[in-house]
């Protein structure tokens, strides 16, 4: 086959290979290819790249182009596909023996403007990220006005259409403005500011030193803190990969990451910025991440672009009393120089794009992220705040990469607009679970019977997505094994197990039986407690001497595991070995003691009020003892924590544990308690419910969650008493329930289900763009009854999720609707739709859109809708069904007298498949709408739809944009037939 042929043939699978990211980067860059190639000319150029009109319509018109140019230009175009798209999924194109080689264009270019053609796609690499220094050259020149300068400075372009724009404004100015802007280049190279150059040789001072912080580094990180008390597990023989993911928009474009991609450029959104920010919930593994990052650098073994990683801690830098340079805060705070300070500063300065800092837990840190105290010299003084602020945002250390972690409540859009991109991390997957039982227990059988546990127990399974919930599971598994039916349920469960955990290993008597382990150890309970609930409220999670002992916590209490030396401390100072820990025991505190004011428990509910007023650290405080209350020292951080100890106060306080404060507290003041919780949980759901707007005549009634709507539920989830989940649900009277970016995992779906399954009348549930996955389907289950619709759209849905909720959904009358749009499905779901469809005759919708169904799974989709009587909306945009799977869709289509609503489109549907369609449209009494966008139907199929549109009045449009159509053809065919939308 020619490459001419080649290129016809495998037409849909190039259009989709270029433009089905959406983004205009690939053809751009084939264009820059044959540009420099001089395959073609500048007004050929022009007619392809036409500002304005359908990425879809650039790209056929080069196809046509290339094909009309020949056999040479084609073989030239695969080549320049292939360099750019080296493995693009489902392009069959076999490139070898008929391709030309992309020759680089080296013979002696005569003019500036010659070279800047030849040279364009490095020089548009090249260019990024310095095109203002080049248009401040041009402007200085005279060769450039302002006006040119804006244009090509638009914000809607990317960096490197920022940099395209300016070489062609440079090719229309003539040959002085591109000798200038070559001489600009040149200058930037030579004064090595890119970040392409070459590295430098550091003096040798430098290299020492380089030695000594990375031993620093190394020593610091082989270890993980919460297995210091109990056993010697290095990092790397526990370390199991979390889930990273990218901001929403670009999370589909580049596979599973790995630590290494955190630096990288993936998922980039602001190429001037230099931080990154890792955002997780308390325990989902940041500090662990970090640490992982840091001892591979400092091995060697990864990030050996970066000659110096400076690690900080917020949470250590809160002690930091003094203003400090930054100089004295990497020298001081991370590791000491023993010679030529200033020629190792003088170094990092000059050369701010080898060194990465890291800063861990910006949400522990006392003060709110603020960009408003601007600070550029790196020999000035400040607060350490202040600095940690300015190098996060840039104006100092410019160039210097930064990672930041951080809980995401703690981020705000000040902080955002100085972000380089956003990396989630979602704690483990399914096998990361298993992979981290694993490697927690060297025996295999107890590893095995964990394992074998937790898949009976899928709540404590949803748990165990939080490492530092599964790493509590595995270390209390004898407590877990043994406990049989009452196997813990909820986060409080998990919690109270490894107190108890804890507190027997050190006990000597083993044998204290049933529920007096707790009253044994209650002094301890009780000083741990004050401590962490004292200095929750002011973000201390240090403790000093003087701290301990203003709460009476002993040296035995300290034995006791719960608490950790803080490294790197001038003097002896504790923390919990996790903030959640501390969180619970503060909690323990509020149920237990008989000091805390009547109105703790309703102030720590009120979290809402207090943030809204800005005061939360004074309002709660206020409930402290006086000595810790710090005015005006709010942050986010303490929202989350206070949320986490209100989590654990509602668990404490379920029925459930009621025995366990026997003996430890009179139960008048316990229950007492409860009825305050209970009483706090309904008001917060009220004020909810209040906030839902009256819906506008004919539209449903619609409720959004506000923040904190999931909080509540899952207090009320932990409180397991289903007459206080019935009563918060039986004032909600809403048809259609929005969880939409509310960070829900397993966990929460579980919270979810056990409260919603209470609802009076059935709701559209919408989770869409969360983190649902396979075992949160599996959690929701219990409230399938109660959902009419379920939407879940980009959740991480794979065919088995879709196995288990379509086994259940069939038995649920009111499940009518479903929306998968961007899961992980594959033809292996389409026998469960099928299923479905045949045994639900009230079946409406069924929405797959953006999944990886091709024209086997359109097949099994046909089969079970030959015997559907009920379906109205079938939606499979961005799958691959192509002409063989429209074909069998059609097929049983033809006969359907209740789809109103049909799109499949940019799924290489074909003229064989629309002359298929055309047979639905011709018998079709209910079809209203076709979606055939982005297809590459041609005229011939064009013709047999508007054939069937003449037999047809119901059919209101057939939506065709982007198929492989002239405009001279689109012209026509609009005048023929005006429901043809192009
Ligand atoms: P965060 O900083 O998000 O609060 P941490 O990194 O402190 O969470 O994790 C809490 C605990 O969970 C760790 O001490 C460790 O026991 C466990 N853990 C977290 N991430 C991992 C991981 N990737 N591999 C193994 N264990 C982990």
């Amino acid at each position: 086959m020619s490459v001419q042929e080649l290129v016809l043939k495998q037409r849909a699978e190039i259009l989709h290979a270029l433009c089905s990211s959406g983004s205009a980067e690939h053809l751009e860059q084939v264009l820059d290819i044959l540009l420099a190639q001089e395959e073609l000319s500048w007004e050929e150029y022009q007619n392809v790249q036409v500002p304005g009109r359908a990425l879809y319509t650039n790209a056929r018109q080069l196809l046509d182009l290339v094909h009309t140019k020949g056999v040479d230009t084609c073989g030239l175009f695969l080549a320049a596909l292939k360099q750019i798209l080296p493995d693009a999924k489902g392009v069959g194109f076999s490139l070898s023996g008929c391709l030309s080689s992309l020759e680089g264009k080296e013979e002696y270019q005569s003019t500036s403007s010659q070279t800047l053609l030849t040279q364009r796609p490095s020089l548009v690499s090249e260019l990024q990220g310095c095109t203002d220094g080049a248009l401040q050259a041009l402007l200085i020149s005279g060769l450039f006005t302002t006006a040119d300068c804006d244009d090509v400075r638009l914000p809607i372009h990317t960096p490197s259409q920022q940099a395209r724009r300016l070489l062609d404004h440079v090719r229309s100015k003539g040959e002085s403005a591109a000798k200038t802007l070559l001489q600009y280049i040149q200058q930037k190279q030579e004064s090595g500011s890119t970040l392409t150059q070459e590295k430098p040789t550091p003096p040798k001072e430098f290299v020492k030193y380089q030695k000594k912080l990375s031993s620093s580094v190394s020593a610091q990180s082989c270890f993980l803190s919460t297995y210091g008390g109990t056993s010697h597990m290095s990092l790397d023989d526990i370390y199991t990969e979390g889930e990273l993911e990218l901001g929403h928009d670009c999370a589909d474009a580049y596979g599973s990451l790995g630590p290494e991609d955190i630096v990288g450029t993936a998922g980039t959104v602001n190429e001037e910025a230099d931080t990154v920010l890792v955002s997780g919930e308390a325990g989902s593994g940041k500090s662990t991440l970090l640490q992982r990052l840091h001892l591979l650098w400092a091995r060697g073994t990864a990030l050996q672009d970066f000659l110096l990683l400076f690690p900080f801690s917020c949470r250590r830098l809160n002690s930091e009393q003094r203003e400090l340079s930054v100089q004295e805060l990497l020298f001081q705070h991370c590791c000491w120089p023993d010679r030529e300070q200033e020629e190792i500063f003088q170094f990092i300065l000059d050369h701010p794009h080898l060194i990465l800092f890291t800063f861990d837990g910006l949400d522990e840190l006392k003060q709110s992220f603020s960009d408003e105290h601007r600070l550029c010299c790196p020999t000035q003084r400040a607060p350490v705040h202040v600095l940690l602020f300015n190098l996060i945002q840039g104006s100092l250390m410019k160039g210097v990469r930064k990672v930041v972690t951080s809980r995401p409540e703690a981020v705000g859009p000040s902080l955002k607009k100085h972000l380089r991109k956003e990396v989630f991390l979602k704690g483990f997957s399914p096998s990361g679970i298993d992979c981290f039982v694993k490697k927690h227990h060297s025996d295999p059988t107890v590893a095995a019977k964990v394992l074998e546990s937790l898949q009976t127990n899928t709540a404590l399974l949803g748990l165990c997505h939080s490492p530092v919930l599964c790493w509590i599971v595995s270390q209390c598994h004898k407590e877990l094994l043994g406990c049989g039916e009452g196997s813990p349920q909820t986060i409080t469960d998990v919690y109270l197990m490894i107190l108890q955990h804890f507190l027997q290993r050190q006990s000597s008597q083993k044998s204290t039986v049933g529920l007096g382990w707790l009253h044994e150890h209650l002094q301890t309970v009780l000083h741990l407690g004050r401590l962490a609930f004292e200095l929750i409220g002011t973000t201390c999670y240090i403790f000093s001497g003087a701290d301990l002992e203003t709460c009476g916590v002993t040296e035995k209490d300290i034995s006791m595991g719960f608490l950790i030396q803080s490294k790197d401390m001038s003097s002896t100072h504790y923390e919990f070995l996790h903030v959640t820990l501390q969180c619970f025991f503060a909690a323990l505190y509020i149920v237990l003691s008989n000091n805390t004011d009547r109105s703790t428990i309703p102030k720590l509910f009120e979290l809402k009020d207090l943030r809204e007023t800005g005061l939360s650290s004074a309002c709660f405080g206020s409930c402290l003892p006086s000595t810790y209350q710090q005015e005006g020292e709010a942050t986010a951080a303490e929202t989350p924590n206070l949320q986490i100890t209100a989590t654990f106060v509602s668990g404490l306080l379920s029925q459930r544990h009621q025995s366990l404060w026997l003996h430890c507290c009179p139960s008048a003041v316990v229950e007492k308690r409860v009825r305050q919780v209970a009483k706090c949980l309904s008001k917060g759901m009220q004020k909810h419910f209040k906030s839902i707007p009256q819906p506008v005549e004919g539209e449903k009634k619609s409720m959004h969650a506000m923040p904190g709507f999931v909080w509540l539920i899952k207090c009320i989830y932990e409180m397991q008493e289903s007459r206080i989940a019935k009563d918060a649900m039986s004032k909600l009277e809403v048809d259609h329930l929005k969880l939409t970016y509310c960070n829900i995992g397993p966990v929460e779906c579980t919270a979810l289900a056990y409260v919603l399954q209470h609802l009076k009348n059935p709701v559209g549930l919408q989770l869409d763009n969360n983190s649902v996955g396979d075992v949160g389907v599996e959690q929701l289950l219990p409230c399938m009854h109660i959902c009419n619709s379920l939407y879940l759209r980009n959740n991480n849905i794979t065919d088995e999720g879709i196995r288990k909720l379509i086994a259940k959904g069939i038995q649920c009358d009111n499940f009518r609707k479903i929306a998968l749009f961007n899961n992980k499905l594959t033809d292996a779901c389409t026998q469960h739709f099928s299923h479905l469809l045949k045994t639900k005759q009230n079946f409406l919708a069924l929405r797959l859109g953006n999944n990886n169904i091709t024209a086997e799974g359109a097949k099994q989709l046909a089969e079970g809708l030959k015997f559907n009587h009920s379906l109205q909306y079938l939606g499979l945009w961005g799958n691959k069904i192509g002409d063989a799977g429209a074909e069998a869709l059609a097929r049983v289509l033809e006969s359907s007298n209740t789809l109103v609503w049909l799109s499949l489109a940019g799924n290489g549907v074909g003229s064989r498949g629309a002359r298929a369609l055309a047979n639905i449209i011709k018998n079709s009494t209910s079809l209203e709408e076709i979606w055939l966008i982005e297809n590459c139907i041609t005229r011939a199929g064009v013709e047999c739809l508007i054939q069937a549109l003449e037999h047809n009045t119901h059919v209101k449009s057939i939506c065709l944009r982007n198929n492989d159509l002239t405009p001279e053809e689109v012209e026509e065919m609009t005048q023929r037939e005006s429901r043809l939308i192009f």
